[in-house]
């Protein structure tokens, strides 16, 4: 049995209103882009195709589909046209059947949806036909159970052809990409933030990197890293990305000669801060996204995420694990496969000058106090760290 196309779902709730014509051809140009040419895809009401051709690989293709933010799910799908004959229709179910039964399936029920209504057979009476079909012909085989069936044999009557499958697929969910605008992750080479950025992608948005290098105490195993989990990402986001290396050295250095200790951490990333939102300036990004989580680690206390936010001056800072539990986010950096890349080791450029003892409780006032120590040599070297940006086109 070879199946010829799959049926895409979306979130129809997430799309509703006058939005949802441009939604949907945003979703249908990702998923051509992903697949470039390995697949027509076409579109009906409500409703995406994806025609399996011979020369496509369905298995890659399902694959790619699995990742395009956007699809709720999808089913691999048997394509009938409408004037199909009721003994065409019955002998393609028994394709189906045939499948269940090689994969230890036997209890099945049938279920049939007519959103063509000038389809002359309704639901109910194609699902009795099929199902004293399955079980005639299979004797003995199969039994129907409406409630408690191991396989569902899915019949869908759309406007132009009809639909046999028996399996449905999660997909990641979410918006298409595209649909939010381009933002800039801070992007550490930990585990949180690669995360963070797959989920604001998961919302619509282009995601867009940036990290703060300090060699030699950050080698070349760190940028390796960066440069992975962005062509991963780019895997979900389905359009290229910049990854933008600003160094780093020179400002932590000055902080370090010249700042509390304790207050070491706060202020690198209040620094961090302030040149990715410039950055941003620069190159038109709507927001910062980070990995923080509450009370992880010291850095990320209430009160040092806030005094870490006032460096920033405009910008939201999207922090999309702020509520996660470690573990809630080591499950999605499996499914993802990012877990892999963000645990080969590598020296962070803020691990190579932690502090003994670091705030628990910062103020900004107190930050903005060490920072006055910096004045006027930090402007400077802000301004030639953003100068060596060196951007990676991904
Ligand atoms: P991650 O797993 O993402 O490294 P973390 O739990 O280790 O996060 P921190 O090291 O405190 O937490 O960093 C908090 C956030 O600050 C990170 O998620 C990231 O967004 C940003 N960040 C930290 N270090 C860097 C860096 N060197 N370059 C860019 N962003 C950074
Ligand atoms: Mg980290």
């Amino acid at each position: 049995m070879q199946y010829d196309a799959l049926l895409i779902r979306y979130d129809e709730i997430a799309i509703k209103g006058r939005n949802r014509g441009w939604f949907e051809s945003l979703l249908v140009n990702n998923i051509r882009k992903a697949l470039d040419s390995k697949a027509t895809v076409r579109t009906y009401r409500g409703r995406i195709v994806i025609e399996i051709g011979e020369k496509s690989n369905f298995e890659e293709v399902k694959k790619q589909v699995s990742f395009i933010p956007g699809i709720a799910g999808f089913s691999p799908v048997i394509r009938l046209p409408l004037d199909a004959s009721m003994e065409t229709i019955e002998s393609t179910a028994l394709l189906l059947a045939d499948r269940a039964l090689e994969l230890g399936l036997t209890v099945f029920r049938v279920s049939c949806t007519r959103p063509n209504k000038q389809y002359p057979v309704k639901s109910p009476d194609v699902q009795k036909n099929i199902a004293a079909h399955v079980l005639r012909n299979r004797d003995k085989m199969f039994t129907v159970s409406m409630k408690q069936f191991q396989w569902n044999l899915e019949i869908e009557i759309a406007n132009k052809d009809i639909f046999l499958f028996m399996e449905r697929v999660k997909g990641i969910g979410g918006l298409p990409v595209g649909s939010a605008g381009e933002v800039l992750t801070l992007l550490s080479g930990g585990l949180d933030s690669p995360v963070a950025s797959f989920l604001t992608m998961r919302r619509g948005a282009v995601v867009h990197y940036i990290s703060f290098y300090s060699p030699p105490f950050t080698g070349e195993e760190s940028m390796q890293k960066l440069e992975d989990l962005a062509l991963h990402l780019k895997k979900f986001q389905g359009r290229s990305t910049r990854l933008h290396i600003l160094p780093f050295m020179d400002i932590q250095l000055l902080i370090k000669e010249r700042c509390f200790e304790n207050y070491r951490t706060v202020l690198f990333r209040r620094l961090m801060f302030r040149l990715a939102e410039r950055i941003a300036d620069k190159y038109g990004y709507k927001a910062l996204v980070t990995g923080e989580s509450l009370s992880q680690v010291a850095s990320q206390t209430i009160e040092n995420i806030t005094c870490i936010n006032d460096a920033v001056d405009h910008l939201p800072v999207i922090r999309p694990l702020i509520t996660n539990e470690k573990n809630e986010t080591i499950v999605i950096a499996r499914n993802i496969e990012t877990y892999e890349i963000s645990i080969r080791p590598a020296v962070d450029s803020c691990t190579a000058f932690m502090p003994k003892n670091p705030v628990i409780r910062g103020t900004s006032a107190k930050a903005a106090q060490e920072e006055a120590k910096l004045h006027p040599l930090l402007e400077e070297l802000m301004t030639k760290s953003i100068e060596n940006e060196k951007v990676i086109n991904i």
